[in-house]
């Protein structure tokens, strides 16, 4: 750094587009990225181009709360999420690259008898599929986490759903190791490059319109996250999807004190601590639909008030950051990877706020479907057309809050 990074070589490479690609993926942030990664690694297939309009990792896969976990309820959901869970807990070895994967546990926290009963459902149904789960009483929390508000009488914390092999990983080095990991089997990754246009013939996806001119493709796959509505509109495709703001925070580097993730599941706030010690820290989407990565004020003010109400010590605490990406809600909370109605062309949609956690598993599954054409089993139920023939997967109140 000193030096200016001279002397640095860069991890991956910085390739002008070809003018064909046997696959296109429009979006750079993590699932393209990991798609890219395992159609080269694992389907051979490297003739593939990432079209990113920023640079890596300006998007969501840089800007979230970086909390992996697989503790869902739904048979649709478990399994996938707990793939994803396998390849986190393989995957620096896989990539050779430090994400710092930390499994500190994610502690969902539960203030009355019917939210008992509904972790305690949940937590049954994730070991009945084989995933890590453990009940904890008031006392084993406040021995765990003692600085809690246990004598709020309004939200008193009865208990909670521990998932021990849930926790953090460091969201832009899974970005870079992906990157390089493509880039190094042949994969052109080309930032800067907008999608403007998708152009079709006969039914059949031909290439896409960039601002670096038009790049042709044999198939196309979007995997936008908070613009898949925008993209998926070139294509004349009408998505389940509307966009909304989700934000972050950081707070000033503190001594250790929490060795876990918590969710108050009385009200909108999540909270981890960085290996700097910041802080790390969010709430619910700002409630209005926006394309902006910047969020308001109110809902600051909103997440503040949620965090003292679950610990009182946070009023002497200064924040230093708050920053907003724009998220792909789907209208169950589950999402989306399936083929389209365009033969050669794939979607990757509807993650919700909780699409980092799922990065390994849907890059995965998504090159499965596009070197295959055929859905991974893990991601059978994540079609589509689960809309229009009234079979939602509707998980989006799991873990209580956003992450
Ligand atoms: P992105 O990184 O957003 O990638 C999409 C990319 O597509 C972007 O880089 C964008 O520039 C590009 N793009 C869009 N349009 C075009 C175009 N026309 N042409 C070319 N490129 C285009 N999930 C969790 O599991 N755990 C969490 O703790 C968590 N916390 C979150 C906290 C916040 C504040 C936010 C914002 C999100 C959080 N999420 C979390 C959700 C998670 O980050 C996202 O679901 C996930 O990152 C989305 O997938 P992605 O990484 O591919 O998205």
């Amino acid at each position: 750094g000193l030096r200016g990074n001279a002397g640095w070589t860069p991890a991956w490479r910085q390739p002008e587009p070809k003018p064909h690609y046997d696959v296109i993926i429009v979006g750079g942030g993590g699932h393209g990225l990991a798609t890219a990664y395992y159609l080269a690694k694992t389907f051979g297939i490297t003739n593939v181009a990432v079209l990113e309009k920023g640079y890596l990792g300006s998007g969501n896969i840089g800007r979230n709360t970086t909390i992996i976990r697989s503790n869902y309820l739904l048979p649709g959901n478990n399994p996938f999420y707990e793939l994803s869970m396998k390849l986190w807990e393989g995957l620096e070895q896989d990539f050779n690259f430090n994400a710092m994967v930390s499994q500190r546990g994610v502690l969902n926290l539960f203030h009355s008898d019917a939210q008992r009963d509904a972790y305690t459902r949940r937590g049954n149904a994730m070991r009945l599929h084989g995933v890590d789960a453990e009940f904890l009483d008031r006392e084993a929390v406040r021995k765990k986490l003692p600085f809690l508000d246990f004598d709020n009488a309004r939200f008193p914390i009865m208990g909670g759903l521990l998932q021990p092999r849930g926790g953090t990983v460091r969201h832009d080095a899974v970005a870079w190791g992906y990157a390089r990991g493509a880039d190094s089997r042949g994969v052109d990754i080309i930032t800067g490059c907008e999608v403007t246009g998708i152009r079709s013939e006969n039914g059949r996806v031909t290439g896409v319109e960039t601002t670096k001119g038009f790049i042709g493709c044999g198939k196309l796959a979007l995997a936008a996250a908070g613009n898949s509505t925008v993209v998926a509109d070139m294509a004349g495709l009408r998505l389940p999807i509307e966009s909304h703001v989700l934000q972050a925070f950081v707070s000033e580097g503190l001594k250790p004190f929490i060795d876990t993730v918590v969710t108050f599941g009385a009200g909108h706030f999540y909270v981890s601590q960085s290996d700097k010690g910041g802080l790390v820290f969010g709430g619910d989407i700002d409630g209005y639909n926006s394309y902006a990565q910047r969020g308001n004020l109110a809902t600051v003010e909103h997440v503040a008030e949620a965090g003292v109400a679950l610990i009182p010590s946070l009023t002497r605490v200064r924040y230093l950051r708050t920053w907003g990406g724009v998220m792909d809600m789907s209208m169950d909370g589950s999402p989306i990877i399936d083929r389209t109605h365009i033969d050669n062309l794939y979607l990757n949609a509807g993650w919700c706020y909780g699409g980092f956690k799922a990065t390994p598993a849907s890059g995965y599954c998504y090159a499965h479907l596009i070197a295959r054409n055929e859905p991974h089993e893990t991601a059978r139920e994540l079609r589509l057309d689960r809309f229009r023939r009234g079979y939602q997967l509707d998980e989006k109140g799991v873990g209580a809050q956003p992450n």
